[in-house]
């Protein structure tokens, strides 16, 4: 007798799961029967990263079925060759197990994959909200997907279709603006990933956009807090778009939102988190809806849950954490650094019989579903691609152009004369990680002007007039300058509160914390000053993630534009400026007078913005 059982060959090279010639649900059927509890389990759960890569033969021991790199975790060096070789080397470890199942890696492409130093980076959402223009948001997603792919990566949690409803939310860019049909105009971004092979998500289920400010806590007031709402405007505004991305782009992966919603109550009296509604997962979502692709939860999603039978400090998840999330009707458990105890306690739930077997197979039927759909059975390993190329590069600088919103353009300020005598300052004109935001190379993004390879818009102002002076707090002397061209907003943040005028969350004091106010910090309001009172055409672009109340200096500024966060290619804004392109962009969300506006949105009864949803002069 054998003293130690082998694993059955379990995968032998004529099983009908490996046959890609055969329909997906038959593979599917075949594997399931194959896997034991151990691998199901294993394929219900999602590691990050730096929990694998000091000892990748977790992947095999646990049977992980994804790995992610949160915002910012990326290989070293931060190349495409990196990625794909850590990925590979991965992919070698889940190879590994019995049945050979690969391994789906995901991140958060966002804006182009800029996760990758040298990426393309594209504009926010927002600013594609602005451009009204479907084809060419499927043209960014599907330079997105090849550039994500190129770094080996299969899988992005993109794109957001929050409809976002109050300006104060620090993920307000990551909307495609605050009307459902303009968000669902703009799911043409879905193709853009699938069509070029790489799974989108769409997210974050469902309300995440219109939650009401101080239900959530701390720097999350907002950000993660109730959709208070009824069923039929949370069906008309907040699920509209997920209706569309299952029927009609059929999306494969979706992701609930740590939010909740008023109307649904969770036994000990407070709203349900989406992580464990049922009623929104299972029966919405999975029965009403009909989607057969994966759900995964947000970054430990599930820690958030309800657990009165734990003291508040005992470790997370918890057992009645990870079966209510299952049983709610969640497939794949992103637990970035609690992997190995979800293993644990999910498997201890099924022996126990609190989790049935069925819905363990519902689960992991949609996740090997989504890996055969993918083709990763058959090329589970990948090569390195092209990233940052011209012709990516070209389309990102095109949709600047259109993302751009004229708000205000006194006396034909804008376009420029080429004569003019410029003057630039503010310091978001030479600033490229203030112009792409958060999410590129860290999850909070980063400010400075080499952060990123690209151009910022002053490079693009000075590609057409070389002489122009720049000076970011307008301490250098106007000189005999006519124009001045003034470029201030926020600076780089994610999720929380968004930018507070000093150190960005999670470095800022308590303070500073406080919920951004959505106008200008003081020094931008200074260089506008200055520079508008000493030129005699004032431009003002706003370098930002959503509006910046303006009203008091609006006067003072012949012409104000609403530049998003553009990404790599800040020379698109410079061929509006300049008149090469028209500007045709037009608001994607209400422009507001004053904070205590916020939230305000197009159908609100007492409508009264300084400039209403959509719109945008054209030149
Ligand atoms: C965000 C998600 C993101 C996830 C993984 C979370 O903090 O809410 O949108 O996909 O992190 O990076």
């Amino acid at each position: 007798f054998p003293t130690v059982l082998p694993e059955p060959a379990r995968a032998a090279s004529d099983a009908p799961y490996l046959n890609p010639r055969l329909p997906v649900e038959r593979r599917v059927d075949d594997l399931l029967k194959r896997m034991t509890l151990d691998d199901k389990v294993g394929q219900m759960t999602q590691a990050e990263r730096a929990a694998v890569t000091a000892d990748p033969s977790k992947i095999t021991t646990l049977r992980y079925g994804s790995v992610l790199s949160g915002g910012g975790s990326t290989p070293t060096p931060n190349t495409a060759a990196a990625w794909v070789s850590m990925i590979n080397g991965f992919q070698r470890a889940a190879l590994a197990t019995p049945l050979h199942i690969p391994l789906l890696y995901g991140v958060d492409a966002v804006h182009g994959n800029g996760n990758l130093l040298g990426a393309t980076v594209f504009p926010h959402n927002i600013g594609l909200g602005a451009t009204r223009d479907p084809a060419l948001v499927r043209k960014v997603y599907a330079a997105t997907a090849d550039e994500t792919a190129a770094a080996g990566v299969p899988w992005d949690f993109a794109p957001c279709v929050c409809v976002t409803r109050d300006e104060r939310w620090g993920r307000t860019y990551e909307s495609f603006g605050e009307d459902p049909a303009l968000v669902i105009s703009m799911e043409t971004a879905i193709d853009g990933l699938q069509r070029s092979g790489v799974l989108a998500t769409a997210k974050h289920y469902a309300g995440d956009g219109d939650t009401e400010f101080g239900t959530g806590s701390g720097d999350f007031t907002i950000d993660q807090g109730v959709t208070v709402t009824s069923r039929e405007d949370f069906a008309r505004i907040d699920l509209a778009p997920y209706v569309t991305a299952i029927r009609k782009h059929h999306v494969g992966a979706i992701m609930p939102s740590f939010s909740s919603v008023d109307w649904t109550e969770d036994g000990v009296g407070n709203p349900v988190k989406m992580h464990a509604s049922k009623e929104l997962i299972t029966d919405v979502l999975k029965k009403k809806l009909g989607f057969d692709g994966l759900v995964v939860t947000d970054w430990e999603g599930i820690h958030q849950l309800p657990d009165p039978s734990v003291p508040a400090d005992a470790p997370r998840p918890t057992a009645l954490q990870v079966r209510t999330a299952v049983n709610a009707g969640i497939d794949l458990f992103m637990e970035p650094n609690t992997a190995p105890q979800f293993v644990a306690l999910l498997k201890a739930e099924v022996v126990a019989g609190r989790v049935s077997q069925a819905r363990i197979d519902d689960a992991v039927r949609r996740i090997l579903r989504t890996k055969f759909r993918l083709g990763l059975f058959e090329h589970p390993y990948a090569s390195v691609g092209q990233v940052g190329t011209a012709a990516h590069r070209a389309l990102a600088r095109e949709a600047v152009a259109k993302s751009q919103v004229l708000l205000k353009n006194s006396g034909h300020a804008l376009p420029l004369s080429r004569k003019a005598r410029l003057y630039v300052a503010g310091r978001n004109a030479d600033d490229i990680g203030n112009q792409a935001g958060g999410w590129t190379l860290d999850w909070q993004g980063r400010s400075g002007a080499d952060t990123i390879p690209g151009t910022t818009i002053l490079d693009g102002i000075r590609a057409v007039d070389p002489s122009v002076t720049y000076s970011a707090d307008a301490s250098a002397p106007v000189g005999n300058a006519d124009v001045g061209v003034v470029v201030v907003g926020e600076t780089p943040y994610a999720e929380g509160f968004g930018d507070v005028g000093g150190p960005v969350w999670p470095n800022g004091t308590e303070a500073q914390k406080e919920p951004k106010s959505l106008t200008l910090s003081a020094g931008d309001r200074a260089v506008v000053a200055k520079v508008c009172a000493a030129v005699s055409t004032c431009v003002v672009l706003l370098v930002s993630g959503r509006p910046q109340v303006v009203t008091d200096q609006l006067p003072v500024m012949d012409a104000l534009v609403a530049s998003w966060l553009p990404g790599s290619e800040g020379a698109g804004v410079a061929d509006v400026l300049f008149g090469r392109k028209p500007f045709t962009g037009r608001l994607p969300v209400s422009w507001p007078r004053s904070v205590s506006q916020v939230p305000i949105n197009v159908g609100d009864r007492s409508y009264d913005p300084l400039f209403r949803f959509g719109y945008g002069l054209h030149t």
